[in-house]
Parts: C-alpha cells; sequence; structure tokens
C-alpha cells in the first residue's frame, strides 16, 4: 500500500491524510473548493473530540488558539441556572472537559500540519469515476486526468459525491426540521463554559472558542428556510432571540447588519454499513452525518482517521481487510451519536422537558468517552 486518493479536505479528510502519512502512504488530497476555504463560524470540542485531536498530533496547536473550558450550565430563558453537564470523565486523560475552536482556526492547524507532511494537495477537483480492479482503483478526476491508487478515502461530506459513485442506493440526507443560527460574538469573562438556555421557545446555547470570543447557537424549528439576504439575518435572529433575559440581553442588542452570521438547515441520516465498496472507503459526515446536537461530527471524523490508521496497520495493509474492521469498530459509536443527536433535535422540536434533553446528552458523552 503505498498510493492513497482522499477526496474531500475537511476535517475527516484532513485527519486521514495526516494518519496515512504516518504510515508512509503517499497522499494526494483533492477538494472541491478552490480556495479551500471553511466558513467563520465555530464549533464545540468535547472531552472525547479533544482526546482524538490529541492522537492526531494537534492537541497544543489547537488549545493555543481555543478554549478548554468544563460542563455544560443549563439555565432556564431567564438565565438563571437550573443544573449542570458534567463531562464525561476519562480516567488517565489529562484533557480539557469541552471547549471550542472557530472552524477557519482548526483548519489552519490541519492544513498546515496536512501540506508540511508533504501531501499532495489539489485544488478544485473532484472525482468524476472509481473503480476498484484486483489490488487497485482507478480514479478519474474532474479536470480529465486518470490516475490510480491503493485506496481511496471519500471524506467529501453530508453531500458526499464519492458515496453516489460506490453505494449509489445509500440514503440520502433529510432535513431534520430545524435550522441553526450561530453568531460570533465577543465573549463575556463569566461564560467561562458551554450555557444552554432551555425551556423557552427555542433552545439557545452559547460556547466558548477562545480567551476572547464566543459562538450563540439557536437550532430554530422551521420548515426548510429559502436563502435569507445576508444584511437581515441579524433581524430574524433578533426576534429569535426576544423573551430571553441573563447575558442573551446584550448579545441580541448587539446585534447589527455587520453581525457575523451563519445559518444552515439540519440534515442527516443513519447509514448502515457497509461504508466501503471494494478499496474505497467513506469516513466522517460521508459515512455518519449527524446534527451538532451533540457537538460531536467533527471529533468523530478525526475518530474515523485514527482507528483507520491502527486498522491498516494491523491488517499490514490488507486494504478490505482493514475497512471492514474499521466499520465494525466504528459502527455502534456513530449509530449512537447520529440517532441520539437525531432524538435530542425531535425532543427540542416537541418542546420536552430541559431533564429528557441533557439526560440523552450525558448518556452519549458517557458512550463517546469509552476507549474509540
Ligand atoms: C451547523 C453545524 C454545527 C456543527 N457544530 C459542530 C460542533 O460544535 N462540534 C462538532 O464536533 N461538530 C459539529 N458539526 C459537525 C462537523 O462540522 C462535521 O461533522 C465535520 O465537519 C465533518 O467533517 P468531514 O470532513 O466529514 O466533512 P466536511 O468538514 O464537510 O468536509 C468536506 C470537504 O469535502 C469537500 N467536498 C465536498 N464535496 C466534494 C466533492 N464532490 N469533491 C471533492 N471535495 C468535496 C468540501 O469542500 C469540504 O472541504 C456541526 C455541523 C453543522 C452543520
Amino acid at each position: 500500500m503505498t498510493r492513497a486518493l482522499i477526496v474531500g479536505g475537511g476535517i475527516g479528510g484532513m485527519s486521514c491524510a495526516i494518519t496515512l502519512r504516518g504510515l508512509g502512504v503517499e497522499v494526494d488530497l483533492i477538494d472541491l473548493d478552490p480556495q479551500w476555504r471553511v466558513y467563520g463560524a465555530g464549533i464545540t470540542i468535547t472531552r472525547p473530540s479533544w482526546r482524538a485531536f490529541r492522537r492526531l498530533g494537534v492537541l497544543d496547536e489547537l488549545m493555543e488558539v481555543g478554549f478548554g473550558g468544563d460542563g455544560i450550565q443549563i439555565c432556564n430563558a431567564q438565565g438563571e441556572h437550573i443544573g449542570r453537564v458534567d463531562d464525561p470523565d476519562m480516567q488517565g486523560e489529562d484533557l480539557p472537559g469541552s471547549g471550542g475552536i472557530m472552524r477557519p482556526e482548526l483548519h489552519r492547524v490541519l492544513s498546515s500540519r496536512v501540506l508540511s507532511l508533504g501531501a499532495n494537495v489539489r485544488l478544485g477537483l473532484t472525482v468524476n469515476a472509481l473503480q476498484t480492479v484486483g489490488d487497485a482503483v482507478n480514479a478519474r478526476l474532474s479536470d480529465g486526468t486518470a490516475d490510480t491508487y491503493d485506496l481511496v478515502i471519500g471524506a467529501d461530506g453530508l453531500f458526499s459525491g464519492v458515496r453516489k459513485l460506490i453505494l449509489p442506493d445509500a440514503p440520502a440526507p433529510t432535513y431534520t426540521g430545524q435550522s441553526i443560527w450561530r453568531l460570533f460574538a465577543p465573549r463575556p469573562a463569566n461564560i467561562d463554559r458551554r450555557h444552554f438556555f432551555l425551556g423557552g421557545k427555542h433552545k439557545v446555547g452559547l460556547s466558548p472558542v477562545s480567551s476572547t470570543h464566543l459562538y450563540l447557537f439557536l437550532p430554530e424549528t422551521t420548515p426548510r428556510r429559502g436563502i435569507i439576504p445576508d444584511r437581515e439575518l441579524h433581524l430574524h435572529l433578533r426576534e429569535l432571540l426576544q423573551g430571553y433575559a441573563g447575558p442573551l440581553v446584550e448579545l441580541r442588542e448587539g446585534l447589527s447588519e455587520s453581525s457575523p452570521i451563519v445559518l444552515r438547515p439540519l440534515e442527516a441520516f443513519l447509514m448502515p454499513p457497509p461504508w466501503h465498496n471494494g478499496r474505497v472507503l467513506l469516513v466522517g459526515d460521508a459515512a455518519h452525518p449527524t446534527t451538532p446536537h451533540l457537538a460531536s461530527g467533527a471529533g468523530m471524523a478525526v475518530e474515523d482517521a485514527i482507528v483507520l490508521g491502527e486498522e491498516l496497520a494491523a491488517a499490514q495493509h490488507d486494504v478490505p481487510a482493514a475497512f471492514a474492521a474499521f466499520t465494525r469498530r466504528r459502527w455502534d459509536r456513530c449509530r449512537a451519536v447520529v440517532e441520539n443527536s437525531i432524538e435530542i433535535g425531535r425532543r427540542e422540536q416537541a418542546g420536552r422537558p430541559a431533564a429528557e434533553q441533557t439526560e440523552l446528552i450525558a448518556k452519549t458523552l458517557a458512550l463517546m468517552a469509552k476507549p474509540l
């Protein structure tokens, strides 16, 4: 096994590139986006996700620019503290309980590592055809070139083109009934851990992403929204935040046309195995796309890369055997995250009591804390 093609240079694809370079594999990484950009939103990092980043070898760099806190402070819509969700106990792991980082910072750290390890990154490209023939995969790229690889990793996210090529009967993403609003804002000093405001019309969360900033998130239950012009986003978010007190008042009143707001519909589905066909494997959101209710999608994509590296090494580079072992190890864990994330979203949409939402978060985080 000497040559790999990775399709998609997001969190999963870059993590796989780092792992495969560590095994001495020559890596071509292609991404559809000619600028290799990520949008400027924050993400939450749970303790199991920190563990995955440590095993990938990027923990210290991420900690320098991200934020490590602990637990989730549960508040009511008035901002009064009504409970707490503790981080999962991971004995022997000296890691922050949870935290967050801006996507562009995460991308900068991972992409610098990928490039410094000598992966061959080509942008503005996708794959049009993949065929496993014997011990190789023939790949035809969108620039008309063709090449042969020992393995191909489909890390091209929720709407994966690789998934359509190798598993045409796989389910398609389904809108879950919620769209999520995210606002990047200065962090008041007393918001030093995640805060959830439950019991109002919507769930609202605050998640620190650096020593100076946080992001606010609000999953809105709504039929799929059409495009809202950027200059109007703040008006909608201000309306959604009406009726909340505590630290949300200042954030609401500070909204303006120039506020950095990102709105995304939530789509997910559970894809039963197989996640591979011949020598082509799906990882990350291409294999197990989840909603962000457990803030674990990014961590799972990194875990995929670590487990893949271990299984390729254990199978002594027998690629199909490694892919089958990979899926066996990942299935239960990924299924729990996808199913429980969707279920938490359902409970939010049904206005279930706060305890019914936090109970499933705590239970799933405890599961995620188990060894990979
Ligand atoms: C609103 C929202 C909030 C989230 N919050 C969190 C959070 O707080 N914590 C957390 O852990 N996770 C969170 N997630 C989930 C997390 O973002 C994903 O699980 C993670 O990005 C998956 O990584 P990936 O590499 O599989 O896919 P992506 O990060 O989506 O990367 C896919 C890459 O493939 C490229 N690509 C796409 N199509 C093609 C193609 N046909 N050919 C070539 N390249 C292609 C794209 O340009 C992109 O670079 C959130 C997700 C959403 C939608």
